[in-house]
């Protein structure tokens, strides 16, 4: 089946400063392809190309059939695109929105009222509200409802869960999957790494690099070092103690542990233990652990910088 977006060689700078470097990439129709990384990584850049508002330096893309440059009219016509920041219409009500961004797309809420159903009607009570007025959960849903009012065959969503409270956020993900049950294709980006295990295939991304394009699972078994959490009642001295050590490659707090990363797999935790035991501390204990995904970015990251 052809690829939803296919993306060749794509490079954007402002100013003279990559913002992207030579993004390859294709997205399959009907998945949830998340786009993560940390803030300036390129995300909305990239989103912004794809969805036609921005031009690229060199390279191409092809959304749902169509090049973003030659075909910028279809693309606009048959994706849906909701952007970081809250960009409605503030002093229009709920309604008025909506009956906009329908408008535009020549449709009606009426028209495709079941795609949004689950989502509008949570805002449909406040109709009369103006959009500037709805709280940061309630804009969220607006935007959606709107970006998806002509239902389009490719939504975009750029950090749609930055900000937003934990009950907000997993509703948006389980709208995320409905909507790939209704065959669209879903585009998110996030600098939330644990959002990853809830999209199908995630590129990771970092100051305009793709370091990795792969499922969850892919990007985890290619994490072929091993990784130890190790714990004590002094986090901070426990890191500069691990950090000395010839053996250790990395070692960086994650939650209340450190997690380690050994240069050498014929290490263990039984060496950690050992190596540590002199330097008194106090609860200390080391076990290997399965990396999660942002431990496999911190190593891809700290990889490709050096
Ligand atoms: P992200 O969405 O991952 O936070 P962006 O695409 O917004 O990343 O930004 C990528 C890089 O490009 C950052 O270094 C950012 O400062 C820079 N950048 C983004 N937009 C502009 C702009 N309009 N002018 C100059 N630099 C920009």
């Amino acid at each position: 089946m052809k690829n939803a977006i296919e993306i060749y060689d794509i490079n954007k700078s402002y100013k003279n400063k990559p913002a992207l470097k030579n993004i390859n990439l294709h997205v399959e129709p009907g998945e949830i392809f998340g786009l993560i990384g940390p803030d300036g990584a390129g995300k909305t850049t990239l989103i912004r190309i794809l969805t036609t508002l921005l031009l690229a330096d060199s390279g191409t893309a092809i959304v749902n059939g169509s090049d973003i440059v030659k075909d910028y009219k279809q693309i606009r016509a048959t994706v849906g695109y909701m952007p970081g920041r809250f960009s409605l219409y503030q002093d229009l009500t709920v309604e008025e929105n909506m009956n906009l961004f329908a408008k535009i797309f020549g449709t009606s809420i009426a028209e495709n009222y079941s795609l949004v159903a689950d989502i509008y009607s949570q805002i449909e009570p406040f109709k009369d509200r103006q959009a500037g007025q709805l709280s940061g959960g309630m804009k969220q849903k607006l935007a959606l409802s709107c970006a998806l009012i002509h239902k389009p065959d490719v939504l975009f969503l750029d950090e749609p869960t930055t900000g937003v409270d934990p009950v907000s956020r997993k509703e948006l993900w389980d709208m995320l999957k409905k909507l790939k049950n209704e065959g669209i294709t879903v585009f998110v980006s996030t600098a939330y790494m644990d959002e990853a295990t809830l999209c199908d295939r995630v590129a990771l991304i970092q100051d305009g690099v793709l370091l990795s394009v792969d499922s969850v699972d892919g990007i985890i078994d290619s994490f072929k070092k091993k990784l130890i959490s190790v714990k004590s009642d002094d986090i901070y001295r426990l890191i500069g103690d691990l950090r000395k050590l010839d053996f250790v490659e990395k070692a960086y707090p994650f939650g209340d542990c450190v997690h380690t990363i050994l240069l050498d797999t014929n290490e263990d935790e039984a060496t950690i233990m050992s190596a540590l035991e002199t330097l008194k501390h106090n609860n200390l204990s080391a076990k290997q652990v399965i990396p999660t995904v942002e431990d496999c970015f911190i190593d891809l990251m700290e990889n490709h910088n050096g």
